[in-house]
């Protein structure tokens, strides 16, 4: 069985980069029908925090990004850790290291005035006795000869000399263990088959493939996704839009098109552009992944936004659209007259936050009317056709939106004019904006007795 994971540092907020990366993991694992597990990596106490976990949990959530597996916190595996940690004491793969940080320091100024690669020389590799008053650190005694092969899924084949890597702090003084380390007992522990991660971890394989053979664990297949660059190319920043994923849903955006943006940065099938769920999972290979770092580019994403809005059924949309009315304090209850609302609007937003602000007049009675439109289309004029609306639409039995189409007309040419000398009033008075959808849409679906008693206000 495929085992992917998704493992995010809750060091800062989980942003686009992040999800692509996880995006990639989960597509793997339910293309393969796999195991897709969810490890928040939370060793250094110092740098996680509390609301950066809970944004990477209601992240995943929103996404739809579902694990089989997990959350797994590294916080609550220490004893494993320490455990592993001994296992390498006995079996020498591992050593106490004595040397002060003042001996660390000359080491390495020797190495830098030298002109070499400042390393670890490994004097305490053959040091029997404890040092009084230093306590030490535990070091993995990385092999000094041949290479690390990393046949990676996107870079193609990466060899690191063995020589170049020195033996990496596993433990600190504290006998806390170090980041590098549980990455590895816990991509055995959890039987990890693809690790995809961001290529700032290229490095780290290498050693990290020397423990697992330590171990005894074979190595899992790796495949490190480029980094993805603002519009300038510069890394990517709050300023280009590295903010919270959260901060894509307050904004509107559907998870689907966040995806779908995210997994065709670097990615392609011929020239499709727009990408289903299901699609992505058919279609999404990692070794078809480019491995030059891409662009971020908003305009495109917006874009995607509204072309996933328009493919949606209403009723998925109605799910989505909720929380942005809540958010402007319109609580819906008629989830048939929100995705009959979200129907009307889809061909017309950008954002979901955008079709709320303009759909809150479906459920709430407008405040006033917008100056410029009222003073377009409510004119002294116009209280004549809206009475005659209101006698029209009064008559109607059956109030659908074919038979306010006819209402409309019938008024129109009873006065002899256009209809839209007619319908825009009436689209004012019921909506308080010159912009809503068709207006016999507009009126079915907020009912007759709305339309009624706001024709009558805008008569008073
Ligand atoms: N925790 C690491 C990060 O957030 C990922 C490590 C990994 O995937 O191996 O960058």
């Amino acid at each position: 069985t495929i085992r992917t994971r998704f493992a995010p540092s809750p060091t800062g907020m989980l942003h686009i980069g992040g999800v692509r990366t996880a995006l990639f993991s989960w597509l793997y694992a339910r293309r393969a029908h796999g195991v897709f597990i969810l490890r928040v990596e939370d060793t250094d106490r110092e740098r996680s925090t509390e609301e950066a976990t809970q944004v990477i949990l209601d992240g995943m959530r929103w996404l739809g990004l579902d694990a089989d597996e997990g959350p797994f916190y590294q916080s609550r595996r220490m004893d494993r850790y320490r455990e592993v940690i001994t296992q390498f004491l006995q079996a020498g793969h591992a050593y106490r290291c004595y040397c002060t940080k003042e001996e660390l320091e000359a080491m390495r100024a020797e190495q830098l005035a030298a002109k070499q690669k400042p390393r670890y020389d490994g004097t305490c590799r053959h040091r029997n006795e404890p040092r009084a008053g230093v306590d030490p650190v535990i070091r993995f005694r990385n092999p000094s000869e041949g290479a690390v092969i990393v046949e990676d899924a996107i870079h193609g084949r990466v060899a690191f000399a063995n020589s170049e890597l020195d033996d990496l702090i596993i433990a600190r003084s504290d006998g806390s263990p170090t980041y590098n380390f549980c990455v590895v007992v816990d991509d055995m522990d959890m039987r990890v088959t693809h690790v995809i991660r961001g290529d700032d971890h290229l490095n780290n394989t290498p050693r990290q493939i020397n423990m697992l053979k330590a171990l005894g664990a074979p190595p899992p297949m790796y495949a490190h996704v480029p980094m993805i660059l603002g519009a300038d190319g510069a890394k990517l920043s709050k300023r280009h839009g590295a903010v919270s994923v959260l901060q894509y849903r307050e904004e509107g955006y559907l998870p689907e098109a966040l995806l779908n943006y995210l997994v065709r940065l670097g990615w392609s099938h011929g020239d499709q552009e727009i990408f289903s769920m299901q699609e992505m999972i058919d279609l999404f290979d990692i070794e078809d992944v480019n491995k030059s770092a891409s662009a971020f580019n908003p305009d495109k994403l917006l874009w995607l936004n509204q072309q996933h809005i328009m493919r949606s059924t209403p009723e998925h949309l109605a799910v989505h659209l909720k929380p942005q009315l809540a958010a402007l304090g319109v609580t819906v209850s008629d989830d048939a007259k929100l995705a009959a609302v979200a129907g009307a609007q889809q061909e017309r937003a950008k954002t979901l936050k955008e079709m709320a602000q303009n759909s809150v007049f479906f459920f709430r009675e407008p405040q006033g009317y917008d100056e410029k439109a009222a003073k377009k289309n409510l004119t002294p004029d116009s209280g004549a056709t809206l009475e005659a609306l209101h006698a029209k639409l009064s008559g109607i039995t059956e109030w659908t939106a074919a038979a306010a189409h006819e209402a409309v007309n019938e008024v129109a040419s009873q006065l002899g004019v256009g209809m839209g000398k007619v319908a825009q009033p009436l689209r004012v008075a019921v909506s308080g904006t010159s912009v809503s959808p068709p207006i016999d849409v507009t009126l079915e679906v907020l009912g007759r007795e709305a339309v009624l008693s706001r024709i009558e206000r805008a008569l008073e």
